[in-house]
């Protein structure tokens, strides 16, 4: 993935398991399989019945786990979590799973996506005598939980569930239980699968196939799951809402050997790349895509158009983060170090280069110079999703609207400033049409907000950007 230099990053990765004796391991090769969903952190927490044990920190899962940590982390459950840095919310504290301990017996929660409620929850919380140790929204989820006057935690966290707007796929383990939760609108994929006895649940099916279990079903937009040595159990917290998956998972967050909703990214991926063709042909030599996630529209294009797909550019794997330095210069040297052109097969000719999406379109520009430079004699680019004009309030970092290119720049302008001989994008209907969901719903089960401004939850009055962190 490209995430750090594209500007649009996918918030944290969630994993649990119930009934294995390896738990931990396991969660530690799930989230593996979920590192492209956040690099800043990752942990785990076990429960062996009588207590909970958490091993997290700063990094990546292999950084943050050695072998000596899983000696202590013995137990038959676990969630995990990877999380993705972002500006003003880093730092150990906002690490996940956040746990907590009191008289009544510890609770750790893991989250994906973001609430759009959190500012005034908090602030209602606070008033009434909370203290927060962390700026994630996930840590408003313990205190609602903490505050109701259930004593089970399935009444507790039902009671907090109410009270929450936004997007969550949630995992919630005691010493006894574990629980999923997904937000009445489904905005985050999270699924089930078994591997043996064990229950598995994970952010993408990839973590599935790492570990060897196999795909049950999604958990529904408004489920609660509990999980316990009775097995699992389904209730609803919430009635029925409009399903509105994140379109993004599909154009570029998830991994291609990933199902989202029983639909393969690849497969999705490559058909957007089709429909991108049927709407925006032009006359070239060769396709190229952007690594890794344009590849597959690439390919979709290339199939459709009959242009010979090419690898025009390769991805550098060994350059870590830290190379990304804050100066105009050296982020220009980041670009290159992260990915070339491949000049024996550009050189001369006409390129279309498939971007999935453009958020700053300073990427953009900036791998349009890489293959002119490489001697590409045309380079006409098309994006194999609509412009994103609007913030996603839900999980990704999509920017806000003053650093979206497309929010205030036509596609002329914008072809303009990254030196495309061509720019076009796919239209909203394509894009529904390219994912494939059958939903029968208007939008098709799918959040296409940050392309139309139609959100599917409503935006509180205090919603800040995620990233703006109180
Ligand atoms: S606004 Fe965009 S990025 Fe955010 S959930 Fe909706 S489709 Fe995904």
């Amino acid at each position: 993935m490209f995430a750090e230099i594209k500007g649009l990053n996918e918030e944290c990765g969630v994993f649990a398991i119930w009934g294995h004796k390896d738990a931990a391991h396991l969660t530690y090769y799930g989230l593996h399989s979920l590192q492209h969903r956040g690099q800043e952190g990752a942990g785990i927490v076990v429960t062996d019945g009588e207590h909970l044990k958490v091993h997290k920190g700063l990094g990546l899962v292999n950084d943050v786990f050695s072998p000596d940590d899983f000696a202590q982390l013995t137990g038959h459950a676990a969630i995990g979590h990877v999380r993705y840095a972002t500006a003003g919310g880093g730092g150990f504290a906002n690490v996940q799973p956040l746990l907590f301990r009191s008289q009544m017996g510890s609770l750790a929660i893991a989250h994906n996506g973001n609430l759009v409620n959190a500012n005034s929850m908090k602030h209602q919380l606070e008033s009434q005598g909370s203290i927060f140790q962390s700026t994630s929204d996930t840590e408003v989820v313990a205190h609602l939980i903490k505050r109701s006057g259930y004593n089970t935690l399935e009444g507790q966290l039902r009671n907090a569930l109410e009270m929450l707007k936004g997007a969550y796929a949630l995992a919630v383990l005691n010493e006894k239980q574990l629980m999923v939760a997904l937000d009445p609108n489904g905005l985050r994929p999270l699924s089930i699968g078994r591997l043996g006895e064990a229950y598995v649940i994970a952010s993408e099916t990839c973590a599935f196939d790492l570990i060897g279990a196999t795909y049950e079903r999604e958990v529904e937009p408004g489920e609660l799951v509990i999980i316990d040595d009775n097995g699992l159990r389904s209730t609803r917290f919430s009635g029925s809402a409009t399903r509105a998956i994140c379109s993004m998972e599909y154009v570029y967050f998830a991994r291609p050997d990933s199902n989202v909703d029983e639909i393969n990214v690849h497969t999705s991926r490559k058909s957007l790349g089709k429909q991108l063709a049927i709407e925006s042909p032009i006359e070239a030599d060769v396709v190229t895509g952007v690594p890794d996630s344009s590849i597959s529209a690439a390919i979709g294009y290339a199939e459709q158009t009959g242009i010979p797909y090419e690898l025009g550019m390769i991805k550098n794997r060994y350059v870590g983060r830290t190379f990304i330095q804050p100066s105009q210069e050296l982020r220009e040297q980041g670009v290159k170090m992260k990915l070339s052109a491949v000049r024996g097969v550009v050189e001369g000719k006409r390129v279309v280069m498939i971007d999935d999406s453009i958020v700053r379109g300073t990427t953009s520009r900036r791998i349009v110079n890489m293959l002119r430079e490489a001697g590409a004699k045309e380079v006409h680019v098309r994006i194999s999703s609509p412009p994103i004009k609007n913030p996603c309030f839900y999980g990704i970092d999509t920017s806000n609207s003053g650093e979206l290119i497309a929010a205030n720049h036509s596609i002329e302008e914008m072809r303009e400033m990254m030196g495309a001989d061509s720019l076009a994008f796919l239209s909203v209907e394509g894009l529904k049409k390219g994912i494939g969901r059958s939903d029968e719903t208007p939008n098709c089960g799918q959040c296409l907000a940050c392309f139309t401004g139609e959100y599917p939850t409503e935006i509180y009055p205090d919603t800040l950007h995620p990233y703006a962190k109180v």
